[in-house]
């Protein structure tokens, strides 16, 4: 079988070359999915993987735009369109610099797996652009974003894709978003999920990734008969899931004690309370500033900025006892994976897509830690998404409350799915096998069923 592996991972690195992302994803399902092959050979000789792994349509197009100044700019807009089997396609858009199309399709074929550990009819996709929202005036992403629009409407809609947010893609933007889906499709529809409350918006769809992520971290430790209260806790990124990760841990009693963002870390061993919390929550989404304010304005706290060249990260080099990595992919590594386990961490819930590289998976599987890996612990943020679309269709809005309970009762469900998958197949505790294998199978599932298409 690991001949299987070696020569299907050739096959992958041969035709899409210069996607180490992309490469990474799958081998880490690959080999979960070994697993499923040896008990069902159908989804072998029937070249389902093959079939998941190849885009069922890529969209690559010029994104034109004037800046304040008048001056032309010119970036690329991508949509990837990865799996329909069972539902629309469905996943966000990424603005930043370093988006390109193997990226993205890392993150659409993570996507596929996620949607379908929902337990809503979701397919996978993902898109955005290598356009940088940091320093643009409110004007410049306006017009960014319509001219974005003005070639993605075709390509999506209700029953189509959907698309949501995701780095650098917040509130604002998804509104210039649908806003001018609206005006060229001439139709108010549930295109895009993340709009604002008054129009057509769900409550705690902003909250949901990082209270999802928290709630998958509680039912991990439930397993051992723990739980968060106490616990001081390691938090990456300052964005959308990194506050609302801090904000539930905060509700579990626990202690969330570190912050960062591209330039730098801060590190409160005070904790970071809700006062704490919302000056953040006004300097990230407000004012747009850098999370070195954060130790200008609280003396418990200490900045660090990123040292270039630097072997491993000092954010994950502290005594804690829990760690949700919440920037972005690859932020832990090998060396990093070791500070951890070194530290007394003894759980790691991934809020970012694919935070850590194989290499520290590994030290994660060898320590024995409680691992959830992104495609489970992060998708309580698509499966909200999912609420958000249900209650578009039926035409009414679900209370705070109700959207609340239904999200946490997704996070029970996939954390279930997960390590019962686990124990079936012969690897109990082993998140990331499970969920890989039970996204894998209701995909898979649907695909025989509906032929070569
Ligand atoms: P935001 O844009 O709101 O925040 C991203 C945060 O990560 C910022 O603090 C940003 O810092 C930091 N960051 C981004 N890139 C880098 C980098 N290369 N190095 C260091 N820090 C970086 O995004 P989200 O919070 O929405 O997304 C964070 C992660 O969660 C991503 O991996 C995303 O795919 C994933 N995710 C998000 C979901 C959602 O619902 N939003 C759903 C599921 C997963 P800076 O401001 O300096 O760029």
């Amino acid at each position: 079988m690991s001949d299987y592996v070696t020569d299907l991972m050739n096959d992958v690195k041969a035709r899409n070359p210069a996607e180490p992302e992309f490469h990474q994803a799958v081998h880490e399902v690959v080999e979960s999915l070994v697993l499923v092959f040896a008990r069902h050979p159908e989804y072998r000789s029937a070249r389902v993987l093959e079939r998941i792994i190849e885009p069922e349509r890529v969209i690559l197009f010029r994104v034109p735009w004037a800046d304040d100044r008048g001056e032309v700019r010119v970036n690329r807009g991508f949509r990837i369109e990865m799996n329909s089997a069972i539902g629309p396609y469905k996943g966000g858009l990424r603005f930043h610099p370093s988006v390109n199309l193997g990226i993205l399709k890392f993150l659409a074929f993570e996507q596929v797996f996620k949607n379908s550990l929902t337990t809503l009819p979701m397919g996978g996709g993902k898109g955005g652009s290598d356009f940088d929202p940091k320093g643009r005036s409110d004007g410049e992403v306006m017009r960014f974003c319509q001219s974005f629009m003005t070639e993605l409407w075709r390509h999506i809609g209700p029953d189509t894709d959907v698309p949501a947010g995701d780095i650098g893609v917040g509130g604002r933007e998804i509104g210039y978003l649908f806003g001018q889906y609206k005006r060229l499709a001439n139709e108010f529809t549930g295109v895009l999920t993340g709009k604002g409350i008054t129009w057509g918006g769900s409550l705690i769809r902003p909250e949901a990734t990082g209270y999802g992520s928290v709630y998958f971290a509680q039912e991990m430790l439930r397993t051992r008969g723990q739980s968060l209260e106490g616990r001081r806790c390691l938090v990456s990124g300052s964005g959308n899931v990194s506050q609302y990760t801090v904000e539930k841990l905060l509700d579990l009693g626990a202690v969330p004690i570190t912050l960062s963002d591209s330039d730098g870390m801060i590190h409160d061993a005070a904790g970071i309370d809700r006062e704490k919390l919302a000056f953040v929550m006004e300097l990230k989404n407000k004012r747009r500033g850098r999370i070195a304010e954060y130790a200008e304005r609280f003396k418990s706290a200490r900045y660090l900025a990123v040292e270039p060249g630097r072997t491993h990260a000092p954010i994950w080099d502290l005594e804690a006892d829990c760690a949700f990595p919440s920037a972005t992919q690859n932020e832990i590594g090998a060396t990093d994976a070791a500070n951890l386990v070194k530290r007394g961490v003894t759980l790691v819930c991934e809020g970012a897509n694919m935070p850590s590289t194989l290499e520290a998976i590994g030290v994660y599987t060898q320590a024995g830690l409680l691992y959830g890996p992104a495609k489970a612990a992060n998708a309580g943020g698509v499966a909200t998404s999912g609420l958000e679309m249900s209650q578009n269709s039926l035409r009414l809005a679900w209370s705070r409350e109700e959207v609340d309970q239904r999200l946490h009762g997704i996070m029970v469900a996939i954390h279930r799915t997960c390590h019962e998958t686990a124990a079936e197949y012969g690897v109990p505790g082993r998140y990331l096998d499970g969920a890989n294998i039970g996204g894998f199978l209701k995909v898979a599932n649907a695909m025989m069923e509906q032929g070569l298409v």
